[in-house]
């Protein structure tokens, strides 16, 4: 996509606090951070949403959920975290390039 923010971010074309990077994805710093650590996790490749999820998207969403379990501690992270997924405009997503946040560092509320 020529003019997603995030597929410019993972082309380097929009500079980004990267914290881990591979071929198939990338975790960086969110701009506006809603807890006292908040990374963005985003397939390089482009798509919206879960819905269009094929076996090989299927495949590197669970595999890029192994790697934030397995770095989550580097990240400040030992003490537990939120993963979130807003899909669709209506609940929240912005930026149509699935992202997962990956939100802590802080004690999170979790109760009506
Ligand atoms: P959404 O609302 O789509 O679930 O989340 C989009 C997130 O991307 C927001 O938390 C927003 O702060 C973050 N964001 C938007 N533009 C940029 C940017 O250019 N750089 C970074 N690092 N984060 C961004
Ligand atoms: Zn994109």
């Amino acid at each position: 996509m020529e003019d997603c923010i995030f597929c410019k971010i993972a082309r380097g074309e929009i500079p980004s606090a990267k914290v881990y990077e591979d071929d198939e994805i990338l975790v960086f710093k969110d701009i506006n951070p809603l807890t006292k650590i908040h990374l963005l996790c985003i397939p390089k490749e482009h798509f919206k949403t879960v819905a269009e999820l094929n076996e090989q998207r299927t495949l590197l969403l669970g595999s890029a959920l192994k790697k934030i379990g397995a770095l989550a501690p580097l990240w400040g992270l030992e003490e537990g975290y939120r993963l979130v997924i807003n899909q669709g405009e209506a609940a929240g997503q912005s930026v149509p390039h699935l992202h997962i946040h990956i939100l802590g560092g802080e004690p999170l509320r979790w109760e009506k």
